[in-house]
């Protein structure tokens, strides 16, 4: 596709080698996905169709896979890594759509491509590696099997997409609900570095998830008066954040301004 293009990249965070790999297409999608490695241990695992390329660079080196979610984006070299002798932690939840990995709609093939299924261990409250000792927080808010992770020595949080920065659109299968909790589990974290699953890496996690809780809270507000008026959803859509960009026609709804304002609806019903 005109204006795609391969990205890799691996380099130094605080102290956490994050590698960076997707096809990026700027300001349309998150497409672009980090895997996050301590030691021999690798948190998410990049999309499929980078799969190859991000276990050339990892080599032989790979123990313990530790995945937030089935997302195809988070687990694509986790089959690769398994071949090669790693064991995969994942969620209990994600366990059967990693064995047996979901239809995608077309565009999911198109940016990340299709996962291949993998045996993972089911994570039971902590994960124990050679590197590491991660807490594990349920975080069902972006997807029903998510979790983050919490690193208490180092005050390190890989949030997969539990944290995805300010946007005005949420994917079909989030609950906005539980994204607000969700966020107030990381917020009340001692953390001192926040690794996401896209976009940049946080020294101030406390303030960036207040941040972003503030802004979900603040459309909330917003739509309660035209909720309670009975302005119809497409039309508080088109007054708070306006028309629908590409981004919903190219994902066949998957991504939506439309879906964000259907769980503010859905919020304010259930606490009028
Ligand atoms: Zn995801």
């Amino acid at each position: 596709m005109p204006g795609w293009f391969n990205l890799f990249r691996a380099r130094s965070v605080h102290g956490v080698e994050q590698i960076t790999a997707g096809k990026r297409v700027l300001g349309i999608l998150p497409t672009v996905a980090h895997c996050y490695r301590v030691g021999s241990t690798l948190i998410d695992a990049g999309p499929p169709n980078h799969a190859n390329r991000v276990l050339d660079h990892l080599g032989n080196g790979i123990e313990h896979v530790v995945l937030t979610h089935h997302h195809e984006d988070h687990v694509g070299a986790a089959h690769l890594l398994e071949h090669e002798g790693a064991t995969v932690h994942a969620p209990k939840a994600s366990l059967p759509d990693l064995q047996h990995p979901p239809e995608l709609l077309a565009y999911q093939k198109r940016v990340w491509g299709r996962p291949r299924p993998v045996e993972a261990k089911p994570i039971d409250g902590k994960v124990s590696t050679p590197d590491l000792t991660l807490e594990t927080m349920e975080t069902p808010g972006h997807g029903r099997d998510h979790a983050a992770f919490f690193e208490p020595e180092r005050g390190w949080l890989f949030s997969g997409d539990a944290y995805l920065g300010e946007r005005d659109i949420l994917r079909s299968c989030e609950d906005l609900g539980l994204l607000l909790e969700d966020l107030g589990t990381l917020a009340s974290l001692d953390a001192e570095v926040l690794f996401p699953g896209h976009g940049s890496v946080r020294d101030d996690p406390k303030s960036a998830i207040e941040h972003l809780q503030r802004h979900y809270e603040e459309l909330r507000d917003r739509a309660e008066p035209l909720v309670s008026s009975g302005v119809d959803p497409g039309e508080i859509r088109s007054r708070l954040l306006g028309r629908e960009g590409i981004i919903r026609y190219y994902t066949q709804g998957d991504f939506s301004k439309q879906n964000l304002v259907e769980e503010l609806v859905g919020l304010l019903d259930a606490d009028p």
